[in-house]
């Protein structure tokens, strides 16, 4: 059972929650240039749930690194609210990751030393919160998850979608408006999957998160997602409504 993890819901679903215009990230390999991405524009309003398709090497995960701060676009520009990432220095960048998105990753990347409530209140860490209100927070956050008695496992003494859960909760510790999430069941087997992605969309219909889902899985996103862009070779080849969205 899931329970409210206490965020505000946006008052406006209209907001432009980030927009790209013309970006691109390409890889100089030796005497050869992979366009990973080659002029991506793109708009997502705010308490969006956006579905990002493609086939391997289409660009996505490229594109998801960039909205997170990972790394630097080659040019173009991406705004994340009122602030151009593109401007940013290495050190704004990393302020960015730890503030503003959360991001869920396939193969969980929890610190395997660590228990479930170190690994989420790490990250709190890092954004300068004192020592006994992060715990407060990471366990908190673990029971809304319901990890409740899960608080002191290590990833290997939990279940893959356990694992999931405590890295839904790292994401969300440092309270970001956006969350990027890259196959996040592509290691899931079917039941825990769907519980997963409906716990992605509580968090977007409940709490408001904008969330951005990259998958190959076409059925997937048009479950889940309001809006499908599809990337071919580093560029949108389409951008529509989702086929299972509620008008
Ligand atoms: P996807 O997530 O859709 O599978 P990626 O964004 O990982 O695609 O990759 C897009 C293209 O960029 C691929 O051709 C990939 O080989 C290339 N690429 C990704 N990262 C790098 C890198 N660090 N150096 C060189 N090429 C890269």
């Amino acid at each position: 059972m899931i329970r409210s993890v206490n965020f505000q819901r946006p008052q406006n679903r209209f907001v432009t929650h980030l927009q790209t215009s013309d970006l691109r990230k390409h890889y100089v390999m030796g005497t050869s240039v992979v366009r990973a991405l080659d002029g991506v524009s793109m708009t997502v309003e705010q308490g969006e749930f956006l579905g990002l398709l493609g086939t391997s090497g289409s660009g996505k995960s490229t594109l998801l690194n960039l909205l997170g701060g990972l790394d630097h676009a080659t040019s173009g520009t991406l705004r994340i609210f009122d602030q151009d990432l593109a401007k940013m220095s290495r050190a704004e960048l990393s302020m960015h990751r730890r503030k503003n998105v959360g991001i869920i990753f396939q193969s969980f990347n929890l610190i395997s030393t660590m228990t479930a409530t170190d690994n989420v209140a790490l990250s709190m860490m890092f954004a300068g919160i004192p020592r006994a209100e992060r715990e407060r927070e990471a366990s908190r956050l673990l029971e809304s998850m319901g990890l409740g008695g899960r608080q002191k496992h290590r990833p290997k003494e939990l279940s893959g979608g356990e694992q999931q859960r405590v890295a839904i909760s790292r994401a969300l510790a440092n309270k970001p408006a956006l969350l990027l999430a890259d196959e996040p069941t592509g290691n899931l087997d079917s039941k825990t999957s769907k519980e997963i992605m409906d716990l992605l969309k509580a968090l977007n219909e409940r709490d408001g998160k904008t969330i951005i889902l990259v998958t190959h899985d076409a059925a997937l996103a048009h479950k889940y997602s309001h809006r499908i862009i599809t990337l071919m070779d580093g560029t949108v080849v389409s951008d529509a409504k989702a086929a299972d969205a509620q008008a």
